[in-house]
């Protein structure tokens, strides 16, 4: 992993916005950067945090905006937050999420969830804007959705996926992009080192979930942060057999094939 060029990453799903990194956030960017995170890929989840995400991106130029409506708290967005997320999105300057469907939640409102989901999936098609999706045992009505209403040409992203193998090929059937994270570090998830060998290489992504699912045998309360990138990609690489550095240069393509349309017009990174 150490030989020839140092590696690039492309963190594309962390939330640099949450309270937990506020103290230390300089010093979370700039270790990342320090390790080769060239972007991140930071996604807002209610509109209660969409002015904070957009202040780090204008900030940094490393960061890359994403809002969005989390499946969490679709029942505490205020009218309005619509209109607000498409006036945004017209100025295509953002991506598309955090959204979704999470029926793994205590009585979800599978109602309210699916036509808050539909709303972004409609919006992401019209002004073809990448789209970050959580998705947890929703995987029926994902499906039967994304046909419904379509994916955008430029890009869709199961982030931190769940899935089994079989529902990582059927999803990459419908067009998506499977992201993971360090969650491939515990040696004991079969289920999550399956599902990564069984996604084509043009179709994967790396993303951390920053500050959550840190690796593996950090200690209680551990911040994940988007420099630990690195370590998914070290145990995706052992799970498909390959090589850390071919793997990292085809995922990091992949990375800008949906998200380069999000990248400061001008300028470098951080
Ligand atoms: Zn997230």
């Amino acid at each position: 992993m150490n030989a020839g060029r140092p590696l690039a990453f492309f963190d594309t799903h962390c939330h640099l916005q949450d309270g937990r990194f506020q103290p230390n956030l300089d010093a979370v960017i700039h270790r990342a950067h320090g390790a080769g995170v060239t972007h991140l890929v930071c996604c807002g989840t209610r509109p209660t945090d969409w002015g904070a995400v957009r202040n780090l991106a204008q900030t940094h130029s490393a960061v890359l905006l994403m809002l969005g409506l989390h499946p969490w708290y679709v029942h505490e967005a205020p009218s309005g937050w619509l209109e607000q997320l498409s006036t945004q999105a017209q100025a295509r300057d953002i991506g598309i999420g955090e959204c979704g469907l999470d029926f793994a939640i205590e009585q979800p409102d599978r109602a309210l969830q699916e036509s808050v989901f539909r709303a972004h999936v409609r919006l992401a098609c019209a002004l073809n804007l990448p789209l970050s999706i959580h998705c947890r045992r929703a995987w029926e009505r994902l499906i039967a959705i994304t046909r419904e209403e379509g994916l955008p040409p430029v890009g869709a992203v199961v982030h931190a996926f769940s899935g089994s193998a079989e529902i990582a090929r059927e999803l990459q059937a419908l067009g998506y992009y499977l992201a993971f994270g360090c969650s491939l570090t515990n040696p004991e998830n079969h289920r999550a080192a399956k599902a990564v060998a069984a996604v084509a290489a043009d179709r994967l992504l790396f993303e951390t979930d920053a500050p959550d699912i840190p690796p593996y045998g950090s200690a209680k309360g551990t911040l994940n942060e988007p420099i630990n990138i690195r370590l998914a990609l070290k145990a995706a690489a052992r799970v498909r057999n390959t090589e850390p550095s071919a793997l990292a240069a085809c995922v990091y393509l992949n990375s800008q094939r949906v998200f380069g349309g999000l990248l400061p017009k001008q300028g470098s990174a951080i």
